[in-house]
């Protein structure tokens, strides 16, 4: 038996949704902070997401190690069969199909922490508040409220209102310090074995204005900054950190509009514009869409009509490549938007519409290299400085399962242990063919000191 690897005392996971890799190995990104780490410790030059390429399913794999069909987060809204025009999302931890490191960490008696994690209310997770809104947009009362009711236990509840601020916080920047100054008062106050954490700022900004907009160096320089703060409250001569992007993001400016060719044919009914019934609908996320029909004798002709408008604004998945994807079991196919283009929502009009800018999106399949994740690790049980060239993203659930000493023998990923054991140290870190950032040289904020040991 392999002896087993130094525990790290704490274990803190950070999801920052929307982290390309290029964000931490280009210097001319004002990321201070992210840099040093992955230069110091270790860091992938891409991380491979689940498909599809869309933040809920990816958040699902990295507490599993599994693809969507077999955790069931299958994309962020659920497509129901019965009742597809009330929109809901895959918030409930009940969703899942297989166990999630935070079963498997109450299993093992360990103290968990989650904060703003998809798919994590009902969770079982001793310091808990949930990813919840009303899908409703410009509530943002109404999305702290169900936040805060969704959270527990609630005396951890009330000081952490105390401590971070009662209010609804300001937008997403907002949200994330809030969360960040509640990691950092749970790590001080209760020492939680386990910590996840999600920082949603950058990919709003990305999906809003693109890839390269100064609102991304914006919201990076802010990310960072939180990362800042989170090292001065941990030890990395004792405590180990992750952070990890679910996907990258690819520019678009125009929308393929899906339903508009299922609605031609009749097989979509509206009542005063809005959905009334169907016989076949494209079910969208982000820059896909899974095709359902309750008439599968049409399947045929439905993807014969689909093949005849693909005109390079889109490729077609078949239900074999799906299940070869382990992806939307009960579709008869998945459309994927080629790039420059998303998914629209509307029934009418023209197949394809543009929009009046630059936008970024993800959810493709990830052979479009800009839809990369990123993956950086430092401390406790982490080797120092080194790359791993490609990595899954599956692959880090039995990773930080084995950090921990947790058994999960469900996972379809491997352990990235492995994988650091054959990559050698490397100290020639800029590469040449790494994207280059347009804003030229690098800028770079006082870090704050703090040093890596191996653990
Ligand atoms: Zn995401």
């Amino acid at each position: 038996m392999a002896p087993l690897r130094p525990l790290p005392k704490r274990l803190i996971f950070i999801s920052i949704d929307g982290l390309r890799p290029e964000f931490y190995l280009d210097s001319r990104y004002p990321t201070p902070h992210l840099q040093r780490l992955a230069r110091q410790g270790l860091a992938a030059r891409r991380s491979t997401p689940i498909y599809p390429s869309v933040t809920y399913p990816n958040h699902a794999s990295y507490l599993t190690g599994t693809y969507s069909a077999r955790h069931g987060i299958l994309s962020n809204s659920i497509f129901s069969w019965e009742d597809c025009k009330r929109e809901r999302w895959y918030f409930d931890h009940s969703h899942f199909k297989c166990p999630t490191l935070w079963d498997l960490a109450r299993e093992a008696g360990l103290k968990t922490c989650s904060l703003r994690w998809p798919t994590s209310a009902g969770a079982p997770v001793d310091y808990l508040v949930p990813e919840s809104f009303s899908l409703t947009p410009g509530r943002p009362q109404l999305d702290w409220m169900l936040t805060i009711q969704a959270s527990h236990p609630a005396p951890y509840i009330e000081s952490l209102l105390r401590q971070c601020g009662r209010e609804a916080p300001d937008g997403h920047s907002g949200y994330d310090q809030w969360m960040t100054d509640a990691l950092i008062f749970t790590l001080q106050k209760h020492q939680p074995d386990l910590s996840f954490l999600h920082l949603i700022q950058l990919d709003h900004v990305q999906h809003s204005a693109g890839r390269e907009a100064p609102e991304v160096d914006q919201a990076l320089r802010q990310t960072d900054n939180r990362i800042g703060e989170l090292l001065e409250a941990i030890d990395l001569k004792t405590d180990c950190v992750i952070f990890a992007g679910d996907h990258g993001f690819s520019d678009f400016t125009a929308r393929v509009n899906l339903n508009t060719l299922f609605h031609e044919q009749g097989w979509i009914t509206l009542k005063e514009g809005k959905l009334e019934d169907w016989e076949v609908i494209a079910h969208n996320s982000c820059g896909q869409a899974a095709v359902y029909t309750k008439r599968p004798w049409l399947t045929g002709q439905i993807l014969e009509i689909l093949e005849a408008h693909s005109h390079g604004v889109y490729q077609i998945l078949s239900a074999p490549k799906l299940s070869g994807l382990e992806a939307f079991p009960e579709a008869i196919c998945a459309v994927d938007a080629a790039e420059g283009f998303s998914m629209g929502d509307g029934f009418t009009g023209e197949l394809v519409t543009s929009i009046d800018q630059t936008r970024g999106e993800h959810g493709y399949l990830a052979q479009n290299q800009n839809l990369q994740g990123g993956f950086v690790a430092a401390g406790v049980g982490i080797p120092l400085k080194k790359i791993i060239d490609s990595m899954e993203l599956i692959d880090i659930a039995p990773t930080l399962a084995e950090l921990m000493h947790l058994p999960m023998p469900t996972a379809q990923g491997k352990s990235l242990f492995k994988a650091w054991e054959i990559s050698g140290t490397t100290d020639t870190w800029a590469q040449p063919g790494l994207t280059q950032h347009p804003d030229g040289p690098e800028t770079r904020d006082p870090a704050h000191p703090y040093t890596l040991h191996n653990g």
